[in-house]
């Protein structure tokens, strides 16, 4: 693929402070866009100075919700090497995405391809200190100025950089969350295993009643009978009962995770037993009041592992594991991260450096 270079003149101070990065706020110098048209396919393939992008009022993304999004990290090694996890699986899930919202699907090669030439111009942007990482938010909008329901005829696909800081920066403190059973997020023949922006706006309502009862984060049962657990607001959940790890399966309406995937294969390799299946919150309830419920966890990009210190399911309050990480969820935490920042070897293959 051939892309076009348009390099910014002058380029931002680069955050002196890196423990003060937080997330999602800074973008970096450059961006990555390229053009689909009906007839045409993808093309004009370019880096550009990051900046405002000009859109009709009318493009059909900002009405009716056509676009898709994949979200993961840049990590800078000991030795000064940049690598990526896994990001293969990232582009091969955006195709998923945009198969079931009637998107074009794009040459994951030439995605990656894309990737790779922003993080070249962008390498010093990715942060040095431990646990900071650059978080790279690649996405496809519908264009078309067209106020009707359709699939769109012109797309955008974007790849926008900006640098985060250490997930726990004071430890890896176990999370409160809060069992939601008013509102739902998915149901199977839905979005719910598609990264899209509705699967999002629809959690805000349930995201802000958990925070109005100080929690961080909603656990979402089943849209239909809301009683089998899906997933938490951005990472997906495992229990840990009576030593067997337990997360539940992908029946279409939880979105099949990165982390999810890497923690089922490390578990595997270390001779545990994973069983992917229905898991009811009521299952939970009784597993923590005959004492077996040893570990709860959430596995996603942002957290990599979030050990669940307190869980909220109606009246009943769970206090998991004396609201302490369990041991799975740090040997999976030490051997994720330790595979991401190059500090053990990677032996499943998972690393892609950019060169
Ligand atoms: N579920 C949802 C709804 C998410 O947004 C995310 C974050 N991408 C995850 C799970 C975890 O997926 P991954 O491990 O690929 O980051």
């Amino acid at each position: 693929m051939e892309i076009k270079y348009e390099l910014a003149k002058t380029l931002k101070e680069k955050p002196a402070d890196e423990s003060k990065l937080g997330f999602g706020h800074i973008f970096t110098d450059h961006m990555f866009i390229m053009n689909y048209d009906i007839g045409e396919g993808w093309h004009d393939a370019r880096i550009v100075p990051y900046g405002d992008i000009s859109l009709s009022p009318a493009a059909m993304c900002l009405h009716y919700g056509q676009e898709i999004f994949e979200g993961l990290k840049a990590y800078r090694t000991a030795e000064g090497k940049i690598q990526l996890f896994r990001p293969d699986e990232n582009f091969k899930r955006m195709n998923v995405s945009n198969e079931r919202m009637v998107i074009p699907k794009i040459n994951e090669q030439d995605a990656m391809e894309a990737l790779m030439a922003l993080l070249n111009v962008e390498k010093d942007w990715v942060p040095y200190s431990e646990g900071a990482s650059l978080y790279i938010r690649p996405f496809i909008i519908a264009t078309d100025p067209y106020v009707g329901v359709r699939p769109a005829d012109h797309y955008m696909f974007m790849i926008i950089l900006s640098p985060s800081g250490a997930y726990y920066s004071t430890g890896l403190n176990p999370v409160k969350i809060y069992v939601e059973s008013n509102y739902v997020r998915a149901v199977r023949g839905g979005t719910g295993f598609a990264k899209t922006a509705a699967n999002y706006a629809i959690s805000l309502a349930g995201q802000d009643e958990a925070h109005k009862q100080d929690y961080e984060q909603v656990l979402w049962l089943d849209g239909v009978e809301r009683k089998y657990v899906e997933e938490v607001g951005s990472m997906n959940i495992f229990f840990v009962i009576d030593g067997e790890i337990i997360t539940p399966a992908l029946t279409g309406s939880v979105l099949s995770g990165i982390t999810r995937k890497s923690a089922i294969e490390i578990c595997r390799s270390k001779g545990y037993t994973v069983t992917e299946r229905k898991i009811t919150i009521q299952e939970v309830a009784e597993a923590y009041d005959a004492g077996k419920l040893d570990e709860v966890f959430g596995t996603g990009t942002a957290a990599v592992i979030s050990p669940v210190g307190h869980l909220k399911w109606e009246d009943k309050i769970m206090e998991i594991n004396d609201n302490k990480i369990g041991q799975i969820s740090q040997m999976l935490y030490d051997t994720m991260t330790g595979i991401q920042w190059g500090k053990i070897p990677d032996e499943f293959g998972w690393i892609v450096e950019v060169k």
